[in-house]
């Protein structure tokens, strides 16, 4: 396990020498030490990747020699997938497979890009048509800089590997934060990068707390574009921040996505998407299906299949065989959500299954997985992210109420339906307010589809070749191409 920063090509101690706790969600214990950076060392980060950007070349390279990087760090995290993945059970708490699906992931988001940074060379420029014969013109695609990027703590390496693939395909230099709760594999992808001859500067890698190594990233006047995945109020702080110098700023912010269920939608197959949309990550997913609508005809027997079946997902630690649910990645996010709980009965609401700790087990983030029915539309449960293992499920009568339901919310992550329909399964797809919907399923991402929200969900998309957009410039270059005077 790494400790130090990673800043121009070096590990390096922290300027203050401070550091973070590191706790294995699933025992409670401290297990590691990592470095608290300050502004000084941010500073230090921030001017490294301003030399590789505007002095050593970066974005200057071909994008077939940056292709060439990339998908030596495709490799090299696949040449350690189950070591990495060992290590995001022992910090974050999900379960192995999981941990090694987003690993894999990860590395499979370095190879997307190289290709799109090689496409690059092949399209470096677009004509542009002009009503005026005397000039032409052309526009032409350049790296925005240096990125600062702020990721969370639900998938740390691939949340990582979102930002740092598309932002050095497109030649920008990187400054990466990753959450204090969750850096080790953050480290480790720099370790990768630093086998694979990756240039000094082009990543730099700064652990430590939000409000000190965080802020500095977004204070920092040499910053060119801010890249951000995590809560809404830390989203607000960073585009209020970005607003101050006119920084290219991306969000990746939190839901409440719906998913409706026709009652010509098989119940079985249902509840397995439900299931997958709400207790996938522990339920830290920010576009996790967590209002789930049901069509009256089949509210009864689908809300007892799900808490039959939700009472028997096996409970345990990430590295025991066979577990499905592990922990919650901390003690305040298990506080945070066991509160939601709480205030969910307070306002009215059932708990249909789930809402304690699980039997037996005295340590470790625990929570069994849980359903609630009956929650009221004006309550916290019903309107605000939970971030936890934890469904709300209610019955709607008609379409349009199901509809109006979905999109009654100040979210627009994403959301699902799910008939044998396809007329109608097409038509809520579309009246959906939402930037991701899905069709008979909840989750499936794919890195070359567009990933991002409407409405205080966020602003921008990542992913696919809109994820490389996020880090470049577009310029015009007009030619007077005639000999004729004005
Ligand atoms: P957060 O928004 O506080 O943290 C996300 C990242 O931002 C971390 O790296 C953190 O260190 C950093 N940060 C915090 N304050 C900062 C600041 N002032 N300047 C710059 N960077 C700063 O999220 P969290 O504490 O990890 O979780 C809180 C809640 O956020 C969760 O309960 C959940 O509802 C939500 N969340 C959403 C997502 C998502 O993918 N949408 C992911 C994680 C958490």
């Amino acid at each position: 396990m790494r400790s130090e920063l990673y800043i121009d090509g070096q590990w390096v101690k922290p300027a203050k020498g401070g550091t973070c706790e590191v706790i294995n969600p699933a025992t409670e214990e401290v297990i590691h030490r990592i470095a608290a950076a300050t502004a000084e060392d941010v500073d230090l980060a921030v001017k490294a990747a301003r030399r590789a950007f505007d002095r050593d070349g970066w974005p200057k390279l071909t994008g077939a020699r940056r292709a060439g990087y990339l998908r030596a760090i495709a490799d090299g995290i696949r040449a350690r997938q189950a070591e990495i993945a060992r290590l995001e059970v022992l910090d974050n708490g999900k379960p192995f497979p999981e941990a090694d699906w987003d690993v894999a992931d990860a590395a499979g988001c370095f190879d997307f890009y190289a290709g799109l940074a090689e496409q690059l060379d092949n399209n470096p420029e677009e004509a542009i048509a002009l009503p005026d014969a005397r000039f032409t013109s052309k526009a032409v695609r350049e790296p925005i800089g240096v990125a600062g990027a702020i990721i969370p703590w639900n998938y740390p390496l691939l949340m990582a590997a979102w930002k740092v693939a598309p932002a050095l395909a497109a030649g920008c230099t990187v400054v990466l934060k990753p959450a204090e709760l969750t850096s080790l594999t953050a480290l480790e992808l720099a370790a990768v990068a630093d086998e694979a001859g990756l240039p000094a500067g082009v990543l730099n890698i700064v652990t430590g707390a939000g409000s000190i190594a965080g802020q500095a990233i977004i204070d920092h006047r040499q910053v060119d574009k801010l890249a951000f995945t995590g809560s809404g109020p830390v989203g607000s702080k960073i585009m209020a921040a970005a607003a101050r110098d006119i920084k290219r700023v991306s969000l990746e912010l939190g839901g409440k996505s719906p998913f409706v269920v026709f009652e010509d939608a098989d119940i079985d197959k249902a509840v397995e998407w439900i299931m997958f949309g709400i207790f996938w990550n522990q339920g830290q997913v920010c576009s996790a299906t967590s209002r789930v609508l049901v069509h009256e005809a089949i509210y009864g027997r689908l809300l007892e299949r799900l808490v039959e079946e939700t009472n028997r997902i096996k409970i345990g630690n990430g590295l025991d065989e066979g577990t499905l649910l592990g922990p919650l990645v901390s003690k305040r996010q298990y506080d945070q959500v066991v509160a939601a709980i709480e205030g969910a009965r307070k306002a009215g609401a059932t708990v249909a299954c789930g809402g304690t700790r699980p039997e037996g087990i005295d340590r470790g983030f625990y929570l069994r997985p849980t359903v609630l029915t009956d929650v009221p539309l004006d309550s916290d449960a019903w309107k605000e992210e939970i971030f936890g293992p934890v469904v709300c499920v209610r019955s709607f009568k008609t379409e349009e109420e199901a509809v109006n339901l979905a999109n009654d919310s100040r979210f627009g992550l994403a959301a699902a339906v799910m008939s044998k329909d396809d007329a109608r399964a097409e038509r809520v797809a579309a009246a959906f307010r939402a930037g991701i919907v899905w069709i008979n399923c909840s989750q499936p991402t794919f890195t070359e589809a567009p990933w991002g929200g409407y409405k205080e969900s966020g602003i921008g998309r990542e992913l696919g070749r809109w994820g490389l957009d996020n880090y470049l410039e577009t310029k015009q270059i007009t030619r007077f191409a005639s000999e004729d005077p004005w």
